[in-house]
C-alpha cells in the first residue's frame, strides 16, 4: 500500500479559508449516499464522491488532479442538513476550490464568467449600462430617501431575456400592492454568491464591498430580493462584512401583503394543476417553504401539487455552486429527474421561486422534449398573471 502524504501547509490554508470543520469528518459516507449525484448516470457521477472530496481536503489536496470533481458540487445542502458530525460541507468545498482558484487555476469554462464579474460587475457578460434595460416601458421607481424598500434584481433577471420576465412580474406585483420600492440601477453589482462558491474569494469581496458601500451611501434600510441566492448572501454573508439591512425575499413580502389584504389575485390562470419546486437556497438554506405555497394556493382555481421530494427533501435543480455554467450531457441532469417527478403527478405546470431553478428546469424540460405537456415558470409570473 502506497503511503499517503498530507500537505500540512495547504491543509492549514484551506482551514483558514473557511474549512474549520473539515477535520470533524469521520468518513461515514452518509453525505455521499444522499447526494443527488447518486441519482444520475455518467462520468461525473462515477467520479464524484463528497466523502472522498472531504478526505482530499483533510490531506491538504494531496493527490488532487481532477477539476471536474472539485467543481461538481451544486451546494444543494442535502448533505449538510444530514451530516451526523455537523460538518459544514459546503464551506469546506468552497475553501478547497479557493485553494485552487486562488493559485490561478481556473477551469476553462469559468474564466469568462469570473472575467465578466470582474469587468462588468455581473457574470452574464452584460455591460453595466444595460443593467436596467429590462425596465424599458415599465416606469420602475428609483430608490430615494423616502423609499421604503430597495428592490435588488438578480443579475440573471437583468440580462437573461427569459429571466427579465421575473423582474417585470415582481415590479407589477409590488405596484399592485402599493409597496414603496425603488431600484438603484447601473451602479449595483452581482451579490457574488456564485463567485464565492466557485472559490474566487477576492472577487466576492470586491463585489460585496462595492454593494455595501453603495447601499449604505444611498440610505438603504430594507431590501427585497428577487432571487434566493441574493437573499441568502445578503442575510448570511454580508453582515460579517458590514452590510446589515432588513432583507426579505419577494415571496415573503407578497405572502404578508396577501394576509393583510393588500394583494389580491382575482383572475384564473389557464393552467390549473401546478407543482411547486422548492429551490435549495429558499428552502433548505433559508427555511422558506410556506410563503410560496400560500401565494400559489391563493390563485383562483389553482390545484397545488406537492412533489414526492418536497420541502427539506427537495431535489436540487443543479444550478447552484456555479453549476449553472456547467455543460452537463443530456441524461445526466438533476433537472430531468424533476421534470419526471412533475410529469408523474400529471402537473401541467412546474413553478419555482428562483431564476436559476427556472433556467435549469426549462433546459431539462426541453432536453426531455416535454415542453408541450409541462410549462416551466417562476412563481412571480403566475402571480402577476392572476392580478
Ligand atoms: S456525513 Fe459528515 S461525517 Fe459522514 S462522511 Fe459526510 S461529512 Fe463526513
Ligand atoms: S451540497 Fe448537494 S451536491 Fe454538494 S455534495 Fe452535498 S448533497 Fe452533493
Amino acid at each position: 500500500m502506497e503511503p499517503k502524504y498530507v500537505s500540512r501547509e495547504m491543509r492549514d490554508y484551506i482551514i483558514e479559508m473557511g474549512a474549520e470543520t473539515i477535520t470533524w469528518c469521520m468518513q461515514c459516507g452518509l453525505c455521499t449516499a444522499l447526494c443527488p449525484w447518486r441519482l444520475v448516470p455518467g462520468e461525473t457521477s462515477e467520479k464524484f464522491s463528497i466523502r472522498h472530496m472531504l478526505r482530499l481536503g483533510q490531506m491538504g489536496m494531496e493527490g488532487f488532479e481532477d477539476e471536474t470533481v472539485l467543481f461538481a458540487c451544486s451546494t444543494c445542502g442535502m448533505c449538510v442538513k444530514n451530516c451526523p458530525r455537523g460538518v459544514k460541507i459546503i464551506d469546506n468545498v468552497r475553501a478547497m476550490r479557493a485553494s485552487i482558484v486562488g493559485g490561478g487555476v481556473v477551469p476553462a469554462n469559468l474564466r469568462p464568467i469570473l472575467g465578466s464579474a470582474h469587468a462588468n460587475g455581473n457574470p452574464w457578460a452584460g455591460p453595466r449600462e444595460k443593467r436596467t434595460a429590462w425596465q424599458e416601458g415599465l416606469d420602475v421607481p428609483k430608490f430615494g430617501p423616502d423609499t421604503e424598500y430597495f428592490l435588488f434584481v438578480c443579475c440573471h433577471s437583468c440580462y437573461d431575456p427569459r429571466s427579465t420576465k421575473i423582474a417585470k412580474s415582481i415590479v407589477k406585483l409590488l405596484k399592485a400592492a402599493g409597496v414603496s420600492f425603488g431600484v438603484i440601477g447601473e451602479e449595483e453589482s452581482c451579490c457574488g454568491e456564485s463567485m464565492r462558491k466557485l472559490g474566487d474569494e477576492e472577487l466576492f469581496q470586491k463585489l460585496a464591498q462595492s454593494n455595501i458601500e453603495l447601499f449604505n451611501q444611498k440610505g438603504v434600510k430594507k431590501i427585497i430580493t428577487t432571487s434566493p441566492h441574493c437573499y441568502w448572501t445578503f442575510t448570511q454573508e454580508y453582515p460579517a462584512l458590514g452590510g446589515e439591512w432588513e432583507v426579505i425575499h419577494y415571496t415573503q413580502l407578497l405572502a404578508k401583503l396577501l394576509e393583510e389584504g393588500k394583494l389580491k389575485f382575482s383572475k384564473e390562470v389557464p393552467k390549473k394543476k401546478i407543482a411547486y419546486h422548492d429551490p435549495c437556497y429558499l428552502g433548505r438554506h433559508s427555511n422558506i417553504y410556506n410563503d410560496p405555497r400560500k401565494l400559489l394556493a391563493s390563485v383562483p382555481g389553482v390545484e397545488l401539487i406537492e412533489l414526492d421530494r418536497a420541502r427539506e427533501l427537495s431535489l436540487c435543480c443543479a444550478g447552484g455552486g456555479g453549476r449553472i455554467w456547467a455543460e452537463v450531457p443530456m441524461g445526466e441532469r438533476f433537472g430531468e429527474l424533476r421534470i419526471i417527478d412533475a410529469s408523474e403527478k400529471n402537473a401541467e405546470m412546474l413553478t419555482t421561486a428562483c431564476p436559476y431553478c427556472m433556467n435549469m428546469l426549462t433546459d431539462a424540460c426541453t432536453s426531455l422534449n416535454k415542453q408541450e405537456s409541462l410549462e416551466i415558470t417562476e412563481l412571480s409570473e403566475v402571480l402577476a398573471e392572476a392580478l
